[in-house]
């Protein structure tokens, strides 16, 4: 496995993707603690867009765990069949939400273990909670993450618990908190899996990817807050 980048240079990458984006956030709609964990809970194999146009209407209605339970699973399913692996979904977010209200008073456990013992949440589910509810430096390594980590060479590794482990070795402290999500619209809006845009890429030359493209299509958008709230 080639080495990764050294803290100065994993600094000044971080340093110009927060120069472009300084307060980045997720794009999953949410309210509060418990609508983030059902949210990240349906996003698995799913986009971010199809999520939220199934949980909008869900949301309005159902923004805690025992609001959930008492909607129960059939009525559940109806609010998030537009969404892959509905079925399984729904049963985990009810058990979750059990789970929540039998356990935990009703509230998110601030609290890897607790967290990856409820139903349908693993690793990178707690990790999103506790960076994005919680304020906690963890860093979910998702699909564009273990792309954008191996391919630049910033921290490369065979597995995503290998890469969030260089991560946290290598990004500097100022920038751990936001780095999941500086990482996650980079490889979303820029160095995107079959084109990356590298002519516009404000990292290019720190990246070791021998392939970088010399054109590319057009920057994708990262979807605005007024766009969502108008259901783009
Ligand atoms: S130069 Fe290209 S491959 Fe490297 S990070 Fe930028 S978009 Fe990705």
């Amino acid at each position: 496995m080639p080495k990764g980048f050294t803290r100065k240079k994993a600094g000044e990458f971080f340093a110009r993707l927060a120069r472009k984006n300084p307060a980045p956030e997720t794009e999953l709609e949410y309210k509060n603690p418990y609508t983030l964990l059902v949210a990240v809970v349906l996003s698995a194999q799913a986009t971010d867009k199809g999520v939220n146009r199934a949980t909008r209407s869900l949301f309005a209605q159902v923004d805690s765990p025992a609001k959930m339970v008492a909607l129960g699973e059939k009525a559940l399913i109806e609010h998030i069949k537009t969404i892959g692996l509905f079925r399984n979904k729904a049963r985990n977010v009810i058990a979750l939400s059990k789970d929540l209200v039998d356990r935990h008073g009703g509230e998110v456990p601030r609290n890897r273990e607790a967290l990856e013992a409820l139903a349908g949440v693993g690793r990178k589910t707690a990790n999103v909670v506790l960076n994005v509810a919680f304020g906690e430096k963890t860093i979910a390594v998702d699909t564009h993450i273990f792309r954008v980590a191996n391919r630049t060479g910033l921290a490369p590794g065979k597995t995503p618990r290998e890469v969030e482990d260089r991560l946290l070795r290598v990004v500097p402290d100022p920038y751990l908190q936001h780095a999941h999500h500086w990482l996650i619209l980079h490889g979303r809006y820029t160095c995107v899996a079959r084109k990356p845009v590298c002519p516009v890429c404000v990292v290019r030359d720190l990246c070791r990817f021998t392939e970088k493209t010399r054109e590319g299509p057009s920057l994708r958008k990262p979807v605005s807050a007024r766009a969502k709230r108008r259901g783009r």
